[in-house]
């Protein structure tokens, strides 16, 4: 019987493990995720939707409850911080590729807590809050995972090991796994205030270039109106996180960002180090890997918990046709190839050059990169085929015709 087989163990209850558990529920499929936290994350982190991924979730109902708090943003912006707008796009031109032809906002720690009441109702989920992954061993085609919970060592028999389980992946450690590629010599500060930047014309998703100074803005919707913005500032790495986050200091950044007779009201503040890695395998034997565990990038663009949720969805897909024998592993390779032609060509490449477009340090070249963006927003033709792009439509369609 398919049920008396041990379950699929997902290390990890960030947006990844929590969808990829979703998923594989769906198919009935006995899963179990074990989180090393009491409870999920509820700190700063990501919350903006592409529409590819508002399609895969809206498949489990998720999407449709992110709507009741979310907030649609149809436009975004570049800008340049001494000038005004650059050029605006209309996600609307990609209405009739996608059903959702928007970005939509809303808080990681707003979607995790409906993916879990998602996961809640179906029957052959569990999930263990205080039970972290801490080994596992792979024999004669059989997986046992020791997992600790509250200080005690326990181990549980597994069919397979999604390790989602964050940048820090201790799944990817053990495997052992090269994390390749770089860390930014900057740190990212983000800030957000209910000030409306809406009244001078931002966008509610909007980049600004700038060789110094460059940011991003995100409206977030919080607990209800106003909601939030979101700004994310560079900031030298020689400096002590608490010296960054001192109130003097993220004031004088916002100020810099616009200047207010008034003080902000700053809500939240967050420091981080940003990454452009890739694990360079993403399956060993019963083990795979998925979202921050196998990849992390710099949040211009927003694509890295789509791409977490992306990995999810297609590797749940592929695995339930191998539990139900109607495929062999080699579909968990396709998984791979897939996911990770996504990552390295379309998400590594366009965050990074998102990023280089932001700081541009040679004026000449900034000048003429800002006017190839004017060009691109006046052109219907290439206005679409940069939105396929910056929505990861493209380049989830490519990566789905490998074979
Ligand atoms: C501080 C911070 C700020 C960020 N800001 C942005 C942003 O502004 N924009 C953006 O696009 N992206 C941002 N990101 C990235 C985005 O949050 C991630 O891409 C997203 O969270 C990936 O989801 P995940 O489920 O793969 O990993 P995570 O969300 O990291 O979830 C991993 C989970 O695994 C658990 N875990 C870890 N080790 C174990 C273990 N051994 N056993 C069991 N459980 C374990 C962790 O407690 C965690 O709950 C940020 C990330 C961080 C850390």
């Amino acid at each position: 019987m398919a049920n008396e087989r041990p379950p699929v163990v997902i290390a990890g209850a960030g947006p990844t493990g929590l969808m990829c558990a979703i998923a594989l529920a769906a198919h009935e499929i006995p899963v179990v995720v074990c989180e090393a936290e009491a409870s999920l994350a509820h700190d700063l982190r990501a919350g903006s939707y592409h529409p590819p991924t508002q399609e895969m979730m809206a498949r489990y109902g998720i999407t449709q409850r992110m709507h009741e708090h979310g907030l649609q943003v149809r436009h975004w912006q570049i800008r340049e911080r001494r000038g005004a707008l650059v050029a605006e796009f209309d996600l609307g031109l990609l209405a009739d590729v996608t059903p959702y032809p928007y970005r939509l906002h809303l808080e990681q720690h707003r979607l995790t807590p409906i993916q879990l009441d998602i996961l809640r109702g179906q029957s052959s989920a569990q999930v263990h809050f205080g039970h972290r992954v801490t080994g596992f061993e792979q024999k004669n085609g059989a997986l046992k995972v020791q997992v600790e919970s509250d200080g005690i060592p326990g181990t549980v028999e597994a069919s397979w090991l999604i390790g989602a389980d964050g940048g820090r992946s201790t799944i990817r450690k053990l495997l052992p796994v090269q994390f390749e590629g770089f860390t930014w010599p900057e740190q990212f500060l983000v800030a957000s205030t209910p000030y409306d930047f809406s009244r001078h014309g931002f966008a509610l998703n909007a980049y600004i270039a700038d060789p110094v100074e460059w940011s991003a803005l995100f409206k977030m919707p919080d607990a209800g109106p106003p909601g939030v913005w979101r700004v994310v500032f560079p900031c030298d790495s020689g400096v002590p996180d608490d010296a960054l986050l001192a109130a003097q200091h993220v004031e004088s950044r916002m100020q810099g960002f616009l200047a207010r007779g008034d003080a902000y009201e700053v809500r939240h503040k967050v420091i981080y180090r940003v990454h452009q890695r890739v694990a360079n395998e993403w399956r060993v034997g019963r083990v795979l890997l998925a979202g921050d565990a196998a990849h992390l990038n710099n949040p211009l663009g927003a694509f890295g918990l789509n791409s977490g949720i992306h990995d999810a969805v297609n590797l749940a897909d592929k695995l339930a046709r191998v539990w139900r024998g109607e495929g062999g592993e080699e579909l968990l390779d396709l998984y791979v190839r897939q996911r990770r032609a996504a990552t390295v060509e379309a998400v590594q490449a366009m965050s990074i050059r998102n990023k280089h477009l932001l700081e541009e340090r040679d004026a000449k070249v900034q000048r003429e990169r800002m006017q190839e963006l004017v060009e691109i927003a006046g052109d219907p033709a290439r206005a679409r085929a940069h939105l396929l792009d910056s929505s990861m439509i493209a380049g989830l369609r490519r990566s789905e015709e490998l074979q």
